[in-house]
């Protein structure tokens, strides 16, 4: 029995088939075609926007977006990889009307182009937006930790320097109290003098290094520094701590889209919220913008600031129970009188400002009172109750407020923010690592991954027939 057969290959045709026949009319680099065809490049900030009037013409740049935000929707991000589809991949052809730069060029467009491709993502956010498909009713923050092109070996701080200087100090010292040892007792077991002086020229040369180390970082004014990679910094992960940027997104109840996000140096989220949600409200356009993140935002400062630009943050409190040890009645039972600054017990006790340190105030009840209370045993062990309270405490609690009148939010933040954060770890950055060094390279890849995945999204919602209407 015969198999199936192929069409012999130097067989040709009376009518050859075009690229385009090839391509569905529903494919995606028919989406990206014409995403790319309605954005105004030069306003977006791409370099050779206008075509030279003299000289080698330039590849345009609308090409080169294409062949990236094909490229970050398939998982190839190297330009070497791009430049062989380029040559292989007849979607790509299609896509680039044939053309195939070669790597460097591939390369240079990305590294030349940071900026812009934070504009791309920022106007495609816009496009959904006027489409409809992000509501900005509520938007949830996360962040999570990428890895940067740099291994943990890289790694060198003031502290681990002082840490092997010691060491160091103590192997030359051994070396040279054996090299006097046998000066002075002949009897004693006899070393080889050229290969310990050889031992200690190498460790004297360390010690130079180590200290000449010390002094660069102590000048420039750093602590820790991933040699080849300075701009990234360790990330503490449930994983262990590696060298990389912590990454914010801001994503969107109503469909799931990413509104903003962000590449920051910063390892902790507590410092991310109010700047997070004052760029949704820029991006959106929309001074009542409501946001919610998990408690690892939880911080005073943060919510005051979120208060002030008349956001609505919603965000579990992280606070350590300071009097735990000695009360057994929490805060919250004691009720905060604004007018007279001073707070009043469950037993109906008055507890007055007694000092301030570092912004907090400290309360006291007052001894006599505590003495004879019948509630003492529940309220402390000490011989009167205190309390402390935040600089931002009045912004704690309109949180806690917030936080008893939408008890679901924390499920609605989970459902929203962590899918588009698995997302872009393990399809749209492969691995969860960057490629390109320092901080805007990080930037530019992670602007193109974040474009790819709403676009992706959009396609979901949508369906590529409606989405190239729309753009059309
Ligand atoms: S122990 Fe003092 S602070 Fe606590 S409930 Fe009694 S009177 Fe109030």
């Amino acid at each position: 029995m015969a198999y199936i057969q192929g069409e012999p290959r130097n067989q040709t045709s009376l009518f050859p088939v075009s690229i385009d026949e090839l391509i569905p009319a529903d494919h995606l680099v028919r989406v990206i075609d014409a995403y790319v065809a309605r954005i105004d490049l030069k306003v977006l900030g791409f370099d050779r926007s206008e075509p030279k009037v003299n000289g080698r013409p330039p590849y345009n740049p609308a090409d080169l977006l294409k062949l990236y935000l094909y490229g970050y929707f398939y998982q190839i991000r190297s330009s070497r990889r791009l430049e062989a589809e380029c040559q292989r991949n007849v979607e790509v052809m299609w896509l680039l009307n044939r053309l195939a730069p070669d790597f460097k060029t591939i390369a240079d467009f990305r590294r030349d182009n940071t900026v812009a491709f934070s504009a791309t993502c920022r106007a495609f956010v816009q496009f959904c937006r006027g489409a409809g498909l992000v509501k900005g009713d509520l938007v949830a923050i996360d962040g999570s930790k990428f890895r940067a092109v740099a291994s943990n070996r890289r790694h060198v701080s003031i502290k681990h320097l002082k840490r092997d200087l010691e060491k160091l100090d103590q192997r030359i010292a051994r070396y040279l109290a054996s090299l006097d040892e046998s000066d002075e007792n002949e009897s004693a077991e006899k070393i080889d003098t050229n290969k310990v002086k050889e031992a200690l020229s190498r460790l004297q040369s360390k010690r130079a290094n180590n200290l000449t180390g010390q002094a660069l970082m102590e000048e420039l004014g750093l602590s820790q520094i991933i040699v080849g990679e300075d701009e990234a910094k360790m990330m503490r992960a449930p994983q262990g701590n590696f060298a990389g940027y912590n990454v914010q997104s801001a994503v969107d109840e109503e469909h799931g889209l990413i509104v903003h996000h962000e590449v920051t140096q910063d390892s902790d989220d507590r410092r991310q919220l109010a700047p997070m949600a004052t760029a949704v409200q820029q991006v959106l356009d929309q001074e009542d913008v409501t946001v919610t993140a998990d408690a690892g935002y939880s911080n005073g400062e943060q919510f005051q600031a979120c208060d002030d630009a008349g956001i609505t943050a919603i965000v579990p409190l992280n606070r350590e129970n300071r009097s735990a040890e000695n009360a057994l009645f929490p805060q919250a039972e004691f009720k905060y009188d604004p007018e007279t600054d001073s707070y009043r017990c469950p037993a109906g006790q008055v507890l007055i400002l007694k000092s301030i340190n570092k912004g907090s105030a400290n309360y006291h009840a007052q001894a006599s009172a505590c003495g004879g209370c019948a509630l003492k045993g529940s309220c402390t062990r000490a011989r009167h109750r205190t309390l402390k309270r935040h600089p931002n405490e009045a912004a704690f609690e309109r949180m806690t407020k917030r936080l008893n009148a939408n008890p679901d939010m924390m499920l609605r933040r989970k459902s929203t923010v962590e899918h588009p954060f698995g997302n872009l770890k393990q399809w749209a950055l492969g691995t969860g690592r960057f490629l390109l060094r320092q901080l805007q390279g990080a930037k530019a890849e992670m602007a193109l991954a974040v474009t790819s995945y709403n676009l992706k999204r959009t396609i979901n919602i949508l369906g590529t027939r409606r989405l190239l209407e729309m753009l059309a």
